[in-house]
């Protein structure tokens, strides 16, 4: 195991590190090398119980703290974080596989969030309303929803801690947080410098497991948990907003997406090679705003596919601490086996392969980047997340149709188009059927932003100023005066 100080082993809980009562344990493993990093605590049900018990003492206290006094704990976090961004990129590409140069910017990204929060904190303002009797005065005032519970994926095993925490934090409420068993490292250490940032014990608990449906179901059936926030899967979400029915929660639900990039003939060639290469490749396609369809239009089809490949002949695959790697392994073997199939499909069904299409020579987990063209709405590609570096090109011919195929999917998290015509900027980003549109851009996420998905792809919106009310609940007040 590396020897980083901010490697903790053992689940967090009530400001202590806690074992399995049973001592159990749980590898975690390097994606690019299949290599053990170490081994960790595999917290259960009882723990969950006792996470939940500590966490509804600790908030209630935490809601009586000023907000000037939590925004300063989160600015000591946010602090912490950035003096300690090299060895937190380095758990992150450890445990995650992505390059370094993304683990850092993670780590920046991440950080955004408890600094953009610790502002919000000083901003949770209620409302004087216009009465409707002159005996009356009414008012509504926000406050915090209680215990949450945050279940985060292992794709940015950084960041969405400190997005899902930060405003939670922020606003009065105290967290109970089950990381990715693939990825604990990164929210234990998150955790360790919450605690040396000053955060009162008991407010963020930490439950590494790989008992995932028996602590999901304590979490979700519990009534002292008033909110889940949740990033993962569709299928995930859907079950634990179920689960979530009998407490009637407030949720946050973050999840899949099946984004489409339309590039019309008017567009500018090399922005738009470059924004849906960056939104295509970034974390090796293995976020859920990725580029998953590229609808381009006739006229510039053939030149764009072309400048598409060039760009995509430069990706370095490798381990994350290479010189030059641009490119690292995917999370795991089955998500080798989804990206081969949906290759496979789309050449049955007539694609054409331009470039990749089969797992690297690296081996393990590491997959070629793939192009393929000639691809149609027949094809899994159209209808399915890929979350692999494989890049479909489909043709289109009008604007109506590119739009029909943008929004003929369940998802409706992000989309990009890539047009000079101003008119068909507002036309199409008017019609997508979804929460973010990237416009000349495929880099969209930042902590202003609200990032949040439609229709299947979610419920609620995290960062941006709209962020916060998601921890917070409207109380209206009726003063009668004579
Ligand atoms: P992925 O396939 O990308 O891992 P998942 O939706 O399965 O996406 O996982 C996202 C998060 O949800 C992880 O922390 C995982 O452990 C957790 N999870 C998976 N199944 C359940 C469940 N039944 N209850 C609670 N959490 C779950």
């Amino acid at each position: 195991m590396q020897n980083f100080s901010l490697i903790k082993t053992k689940g967090y809980i009530n400001g202590e590190y806690v074992e399995n009562a049973d001592g159990k344990t749980f590898a975690v493993l390097n994606p690019a090398t299949q290599q053990e990093i170490c081994q960790v605590a595999d917290l259960g049900v009882a723990e969950t119980e006792q996470a939940i018990l500590v966490a509804e003492q600790a908030q209630k206290k935490w809601k009586q703290v000023l907000p000037k006094e939590r925004a300063n704990i989160l600015t000591r976090w946010y602090e912490l974080v950035l003096q300690h961004q090299e060895e937190l990129a380095q758990i992150i590409s450890l445990e995650q596989g992505k390059p370094i140069a993304e683990s850092r910017g993670e780590v920046l990204y991440g950080a955004s969030f408890i600094q953009w929060f610790a502002e919000e904190a000083k901003r949770i303002q209620g409302d004087m309303l216009p009465s409707d009797k002159s005996n009356h005065r009414l008012m509504a005032m926000k406050q915090p929803v209680g215990v949450v519970a945050a279940i985060t994926p292992w794709n940015f095993p950084n960041a969405m801690i400190t997005r899902k925490s930060a405003p939670a934090l922020a606003a009065g409420c105290a967290v109970v947080l089950k990381p990715a068993p693939e990825t604990p490292l990164s929210a234990l250490a998150l955790a360790e410098l919450a605690s040396q940032a000053g955060l009162p014990k008991g407010l963020l608990n930490v439950i590494p497991t790989t008992q995932a449906v028996d602590v999901g179901k304590v979490l979700t059936e519990s009534p002292i948990i008033r909110k889940l926030t949740f990033t993962g899967s569709t299928k995930v979400g859907k079950l634990l907003m179920a689960q979530s029915a009998s407490t009637v929660k407030k949720l946050s639900l973050e999840l899949g997406g099946n984004a489409p990039a339309l590039v019309f003939d008017d567009a500018d060639l090399d922005s738009a090679v470059e924004g849906v290469f960056a939104s295509k490749f970034r974390n090796a396609g293995q976020t859920c705003i990725c580029t998953n369809r590229i609808y381009v239009q006739a006229g510039i089809y053939e030149a764009f596919v072309q400048k598409f490949c060039e760009k995509v002949q430069q990706i370095k695959l490798g381990e994350a601490n290479q010189p030059d790697v641009t490119m690292g392994p995917l999370i795991r073997q089955s998500a080798v086996e989804k990206v081969q199939r949906h290759i496979d499909d789309a050449l049955q069904k007539g694609a054409k392969l331009v470039l990749g299409g089969k797992p690297a020579d690296l081996g393990g987990t590491f997959f070629q980047p793939t192009v393929l063209k000639e691809v149609n709405q027949t094809m899994l590609v159209a209808k399915e997340e890929t979350f692999a570096p494989l890049a479909p090109i489909f043709k289109f011919e009008t604007e109506e149709q590119a739009i029909a195929m943008a929004n003929d999917t369940e998802f409706g998290l992000a989309a990009y188009l890539f047009t000079q015509n101003i008119n068909r900027i507002w036309r199409v980003s008017e019609a997508l059927e979804y929460g973010i549109v990237g416009i000349n851009e495929g880099l969209v996420t930042n902590e202003f932003a609200p990032f949040g998905g439609v229709k299947e792809s979610g419920i609620g919106r995290e960062g941006s100023h709209y962020g916060i009310d998601e921890f917070l609940e409207l109380k209206y007040l009726c003063l009668g005066i004579t």
